[in-house]
């Protein structure tokens, strides 16, 4: 019987982290989460799990909970995700994602919190020199998104070095679909993602979906990108906490991605195959800041923690993503 964790899940009512949440239940934990709301669902949260409704950087509330609920490790997905924001107020970034992120790993390790897994972001390597990208290349982010969180990961790195503590960083790639069973998903209000805009636009949410960029060096000319389902990562996050405790003398920095990759004309047809309808599709410009290709290399993933996807399909990545979508019509308009 392997030993069941007390898990904080820092924005376990948002996309990523309620899946988190499931996968910890799913897999015999107890996660205990805090959100402040201000993107996340409060019905995101399964019923299961503990929440406290308050900020990461509230360190006498994150204190509370700490010793209050015995907690062991932390997983850090709260933040803030939307590129093109992070460009214009840069100052948002650097307060959500690294100083909050620094007040939380500063409670931790006061708290005596020994375990933090990490979300982290393929946005950190940049524009890489080729794909797949390995761990090793070169980080050099192009925009503040990337930056804050790589200076977590940084900070994460030197806090490991210094105190009795270690860390997973998880370098997430494009990460897409809902639950199977669907009980969470992607429901953020005016995403910019294209799997999610396209299954709103085969919904009738949206008219059309925009191809942006048709002459990149990629087969079809649109960029390519590596898709993974939001369960198989977050089943990435309870490996991770179990290799973290099994072994708290070693930290990671790893990618979560399967591999290999798919062009935005690609995942257009596969949501046309899945719904047999035709999306309507308008050719523009290339989006500032978008490389050709960024596919992961997970080899390092696959070796440490026998990570073994089990969603590696675009076409069933796209029906849950359709799913979640028609589910979450439901709960809007009920
Ligand atoms: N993209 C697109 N139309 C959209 C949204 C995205 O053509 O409405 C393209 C984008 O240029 C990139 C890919 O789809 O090549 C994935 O973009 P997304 O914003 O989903 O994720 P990113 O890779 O930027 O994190």
């Amino acid at each position: 019987m392997t030993k069941k964790f007390n898990v904080l899940v820092t924005g376990g009512a948002g996309f990523i982290g309620s899946h988190a949440v499931l996968a910890l239940l799913d897999a015999g934990h107890r996660p205990v989460v805090i959100d402040n709301l201000v993107t996340g669902f409060r019905w995101a949260i399964a019923d299961e799990a503990t929440f406290y409704e308050g900020d990461i950087s509230n360190s006498e509330l994150v204190q509370k909970i700490i010793s209050e609920q015995n907690i062991d490790a932390i997983m850090h997905f709260a933040g803030s995700v939307v590129v093109p924001e992070s460009v214009e107020n840069p100052l948002k970034y650097y307060n959500n994602n690294t100083a909050k992120s620094r007040s939380l790993i500063q409670s931790a390790v006061t708290g005596g919190v020994r375990h933090m897994i990490f979300s982290s972001t393929a946005a950190t390597y940049g524009i890489p020199e080729s794909s797949p990208v390995r761990e090793d290349m070169p980080t050099v982010p192009i925009n503040p998104y990337g930056t804050s969180k790589l200076m977590t990961e940084m900070m994460l790195r030197d806090v490991a070095a210094a105190h009795d503590f270690n860390y997973c960083a998880l370098r997430y790639f494009n990460v897409a679909g809902a639950d199977p069973h669907c009980r969470t998903g992607q429901s953020t209000v005016g995403a910019t993602h294209l799997l999610k805009i396209a299954v709103e636009a085969a919904l009738g949410k949206r008219a059309s979906v925009s191809i942006f960029g048709t002459d990149y060096a990629t087969e079809d000319g649109t960029g390519v990108r590596d898709y993974i389902h939001v369960s198989d990562l977050a089943s990435a996050h309870v490996i991770a906490l179990e290799a973290l405790a099994a072994d708290p003398e070693r930290s990671h920095t790893l990618n979560c991605g399967y591999g290999h990759g798919y062009s935005v004309m690609q995942v257009l047809d596969a949501v046309d195959r899945v719904t047999n309808n035709k999306l309507d599709r308008k050719m523009e410009g290339r989006r500032a800041g978008d490389p050709d290709a960024l596919i992961s290399d997970n080899t390092a993933i696959k070796q440490h923690f026998g990570w073994k996807p089990q969603y590696d399909d675009l076409d069933q990545i796209v029906q849950h993503a359709l799913a979640w979508e028609r589910r979450l019509t439901d709960i809007q308009t009920t």
